[in-house]
Parts: structure tokens; C-alpha cells; sequence
């Protein structure tokens, strides 16, 4: 007897999920993909407006929570919340993250280390209490997010590119450590997409946005719900062989020449 048909939505409805970050920009995009599969999905960020708003866009499925994840002392009450209103959490999604764009040389060490707090500590701290949740259930999906800053040299980034990089390692340290456990780890490492933090880099450095559109072989920025589509495939059933993978969705940016 041939297998029965899976239906991909049935499968996810009843999960859920938290992404960080959720409120705005790449993470609402993530958001709206994973409340239209039915999968009860929890938004953080520390703007309680903002999470507010796309809370009643998204309707019941979309739960926020605000909080701000550099507070890490807070990370294990937060996790317990979630547990308390969802009873588990079957996928995290690492997407909250800070950018500053300033030559080398005056980078000062708060502000490297305001970066690598937010992009790296916090997403670590994070993922540890959420994990020690799904191990119970021997099944989980983490997914971070990178950037391309770590597949090749951006100038004016150092602190964002010294996190997106341990991003990327953390990724594949955290996959072979826990994918035996039953738990996924990936991470997308977005092209240049069009929300906020991209347009404060671009917008106002012509040249800047030049350079990362003349290496994009589609020529065009791609969309947060591009991202949205990659996250909620690496989340899904079809992407149940796939972990420790950086998947670029770039418009083919990481390629160019
Ligand atoms: P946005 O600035 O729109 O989104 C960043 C999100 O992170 C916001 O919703 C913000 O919410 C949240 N956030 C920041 N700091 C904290 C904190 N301390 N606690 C809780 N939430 C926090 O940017 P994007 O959507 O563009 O970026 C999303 C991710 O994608 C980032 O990790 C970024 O590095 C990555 N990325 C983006 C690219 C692009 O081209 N746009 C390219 C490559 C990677 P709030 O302000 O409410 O706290």
C-alpha cells in the first residue's frame, strides 16, 4: 500500500515556536510563514508596541512576549513562560540582531562587546534553556540566522561579523552535539534583504549598495519572506535529514563574482 499522503500543515499545526526578534523585519516575516502553517508561534523583542502590532496582523496563532535577551539572567523565566502557556517548544529561531556599521579603528570594546552580547551570548543562553526542554522529547529544530558577513569580508562590520561568524560555528558545534540527541540545528545566512537594519547600512552609501547588488547574480535584494519560506522549510517534515547546514539565500550573493 502506497504511503499516506502527508498533508505538510497538518504536521506542523500544534507546534511550537519562538522566534526572537519576531516583531519586525526578517523574524515577522518568519512569523507570518510559521502562523499560516498553524504552528502557535511565539514573538519576542524588547519593543512591546511593536510586537503588539504584529500580534493582531497575525491573529491568534501569535503569542508576544517582550523582553530583552541581553538580560540573561532572565532567559530561564522567559523559556519557563512559554512552557507555562504552550506546555513545550519544539522550534527556536535565532533571529534577533544588532548591527553597527563604523570603521575598525574606532569600534570601542563596549560597543564590540554590546554586539557580540546580543548576537552571540544572548542566542547561546537562549538555546541552552530552550534545548533542555526539547531533550525530553528527543526531537527539537534550532534555527540561527548568519549573514554574509561571515562568508566573505564586509569592511565597517567587525563586531557583526565577529558574531555572525561564531554563529556559523556554533551551528555545527551544536548540531553534532545534540542532532543524536534528535535535535536539528541550522542556520540561514540571509543575502541582502529589505527591512530596516539593511536600509540603515544601504540607504544612505550608494556605493555600499551598489557593490552588494553587482555581486547578487539575481541583481535584485531578496525579501523577509524569502526568509520566511527557507525558515519554515528547515522547521517542516521535508527537512527532517537536513541539520548543521548554513543554507545562503542570497539571490546567489555569496557566489558572485
Ligand atoms: P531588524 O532590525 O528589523 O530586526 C531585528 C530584530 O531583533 C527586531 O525585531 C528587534 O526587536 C530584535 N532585537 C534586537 N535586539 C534585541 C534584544 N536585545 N532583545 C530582544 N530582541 C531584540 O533586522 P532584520 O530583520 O534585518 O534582521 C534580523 C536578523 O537577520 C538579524 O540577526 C540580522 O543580523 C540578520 N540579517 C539581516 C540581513 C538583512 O539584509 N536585513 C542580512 C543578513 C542577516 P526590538 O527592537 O523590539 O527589540
Amino acid at each position: 500500500m502506497p504511503p499516506a499522503p502527508h498533508d505538510n500543515n497538518e504536521l506542523m499545526t500544534n507546534k511550537v515556536a519562538i522566534i526572537t526578534g519576531g516583531g519586525s523585519g526578517i523574524g515577522l516575516a518568519i512569523a507570518e510563514k510559521f502562523v499560516s502553517a498553524g504552528i502557535q508561534t511565539v514573538i519576542v523583542g524588547r519593543d512591546e508596541q511593536k510586537l503588539k502590532t504584529a500580534a493582531e496582523r497575525l491573529g491568534t496563532n501569535c503569542h508576544p512576549i517582550s523582553a530583552d535577551l541581553t538580560d540573561l539572567a532572565a532567559i530561564p523565566a522567559l523559556v519557563q513562560k512559554v512552557i507555562e502557556r504552550h506546555t513545550r517548544i519544539d522550534i527556536l529561531v535565532n533571529n534577533a540582531g544588532i548591527n553597527m556599521k563604523k570603521e575598525f579603528t574606532d569600534v570601542t570594546d563596549e560597543e564590540f562587546d554590546r554586539i557580540l552580547h546580543t548576537n552571540v551570548k544572548a542566542v547561546f543562553t537562549l538555546s541552552r534553556e530552550v534545548i533542555k526542554t526539547m531533550l525530553p522529547f528527543g526531537k527539537g529544530n534550532v534555527i540561527n540566522i548568519s549573514s554574509m558577513a561571515s562568508q566573505y569580508g564586509i569592511p565597517k562590520v567587525i563586531a557583526y561579523t565577529a558574531s555572525k561568524s561564531a554563529i556559523e560555528g556554533m551551528t555545527k558545534a551544536m548540531a553534532v552535539e545534540l542532532s543524536p540527541k534528535g535535535i536539528l540545528v541550522n542556520c540561514i545566512a540571509p543575502g541582502f534583504i529589505a527591512t530596516d537594519m539593511s536600509a540603515k547600512a544601504l540607504n544612505t552609501d550608494p556605493e555600499r549598495k551598489q557593490k552588494a547588488l553587482g555581486r547578487t547574480p539575481m541583481g535584485y535584494m531578496g525579501q523577509p519572506a524569502d526568509i520566511g519560506d527557507a525558515a519554515l522549510f528547515l522547521a517542516s517534515e521535508q527537512a527532517k535529514y537536513i541539520t548543521g547546514v548554513v543554507l545562503p539565500v542570497d539571490g546567489g550573493n555569496s557566489i558572485g563574482f
